[in-house]
């Protein structure tokens, strides 16, 4: 029997299993990753960058784990000899309205506690020659890395430790018994004193799997980008963000800068009728048909019809796509759009069809499940582990038999 499996190698359950072994150095543990390699899906698709904090309400464990995992990743790559650059991100606002949406960004980067400057339009053009607009906020702390590149360190240190990773075994079902968690995969069954599930597009399942009703259900959004041609990988000095509809955040495409040089442009925000789909033709009929029975998710769709539609317009007409970008940058044009590889978001919507903002967790006896973990999660990974690892030790007091050492886990900020 292992004392600990962690089923999911994406960043969230790599960050948890390195971060479990360093707490419980002699205890057998086990991580489960139904892909063939670490970070295939959302932590090996995103725009790579390492949040500041700039949008998320204070108080919620977004905005502390975000400030927190900002300088966490930063340490850790230092540590690991892993590259990323500082570059910093500039919000750009190019109406009178974004100007006022700006003020209010303004007023909650002073609650997040972030250093931020706000630049006028002259200010703008010395910084960003080839950005245009009317006023902006920089934050410096803002960065960017590659994290399918931390996830794979992180699953090193896991392993130097002495555990155990299988891939290509996909967790199909579960049974939490008095004294054990069995977990059953199509290459056999494991048995566990504790379980912890990090299973992003999958998390609704994977408490159903528990035989618990969730509550909630992972809801898709394609992620579409755009590279530039190489002659435009100077085209901008830092990470360029629209100024957001307060009410839909995530929406508005941006300029990152990646680690690799490149520039690319997005994401998007698509209905996804494949989850783990990521080309425009994938489609699946279990998944559809299961978002459309499902009540919250049809409230989202209905209540954002309008911005959905648009999303969905752009993502099949890159004129439309480019207009979002050329607000900001005007010189490019549709022939800058080259492909670039999308991403598949897991945005976790309630029964009453709201999108769930914060980070979310749900546990029984013998597990803990993390629910929802949306952007900046990939930031956030290193706090989100020492989090779960909180609720491991609580949950261990409650279980009887279980004698193995505790070590204050290595700090990486
Ligand atoms: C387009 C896009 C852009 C983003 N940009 C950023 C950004 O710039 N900065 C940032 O901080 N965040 C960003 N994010 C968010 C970030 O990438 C995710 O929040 C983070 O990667 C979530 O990590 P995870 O480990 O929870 O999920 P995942 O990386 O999806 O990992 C979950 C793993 O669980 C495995 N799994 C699922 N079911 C099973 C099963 N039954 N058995 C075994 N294994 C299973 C999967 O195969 C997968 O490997 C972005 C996300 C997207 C999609």
């Amino acid at each position: 029997m292992y004392d600990f499996i962690i089923i999911g190698g994406g960043i969230i359950g790599m960050s948890t299993a390195m971060q479990l072994i360093q707490a419980y150095p002699d205890s057998r543990m086990l991580l489960l990753e139904k892909e063939t390699a670490p970070a295939m899906h959302q932590t090996g698709h995103n725009s790579g960058v390492i949040h500041a904090g700039v949008y998320y309400t204070p108080g919620s464990l977004k905005s502390r784990f975000c400030l927190e995992g900002n300088r966490a990743t930063k340490a850790f790559c230092d540590q690991q000899g892993i590259r990323y650059d500082s570059c910093g991100k500039l919000l750009v606002a190019t109406n009178q309205l974004e100007m006022q949406r700006m003020q209010a960004l303004w007023q909650r980067t002073a609650a997040n506690g972030l250093e931020r400057h706000w630049l006028s339009a002259g200010e703008l053009r010395e910084r960003e020659p080839n950005i245009s607009g009317i006023g902006g906020i920089f934050v410096p702390s803002s960065g960017i890395v590659d994290y399918a590149e931390v996830t794979a360190a992180m699953a090193r240190e896991f392993q130097q430790r002495g555990g155990e990773i299988r891939y290509a075994c996909e967790v199909v079902g579960l049974q939490e018994r008095p004294t054990e968690m069995l977990v059953q995969t199509a290459t056999g069954d494991f048995s566990c004193r504790l379980m912890i599930t990090c299973s992003g597009l999958m998390a609704d399942r994977m408490v159903r799997l528990l035989g618990l009703d969730p509550g909630f259900s992972i809801c898709p959004f394609r992620g579409e980008y755009y590279r530039l041609p190489e002659q435009h990988n100077r085209i901008v000095n830092h990470l360029i963000y629209p100024i957001p509809d307060p009410s839909m955040p995530f929406l508005g495409v941006h300029l990152t800068r990646m680690i690799d040089g490149s520039v690319t442009v997005g994401p998007n925000a698509v209905l996804a009728l494949k989850r783990e789909g990521y080309r425009k033709r994938d489609f699946s009929l279990a998944d559809s048909l299961a978002m459309l029975g499902d009540p919250g998710i049809r409230k989202v769709l209905r209540d954002n019809l309008r911005p959905g539609l648009s999303e969905m317009k752009n993502s099949l007409f890159k004129r439309g796509y480019l207009q979002q970008v050329r607000k900001y940058c005007p010189s490019l044009s549709v022939k800058d759009l080259q492909p670039y590889p999308a991403g598949v978001r897991a945005q976790a919507v309630s029964r009453d069809g709201k999108l769930i903002e914060d980070f979310l967790f749900r546990n029984t006896r013998r597990s803990v499940n993390v629910c929802n973990a949306p952007s900046p999660a990939a930031t956030s990974a290193l706090p989100i582990g020492a989090y779960i690892i909180e609720q491991v030790d609580a949950q261990l007091l409650a279980l009887p038999g279980f004698n193995k050492t505790r070590q204050e886990p290595a700090a990486h900020a």
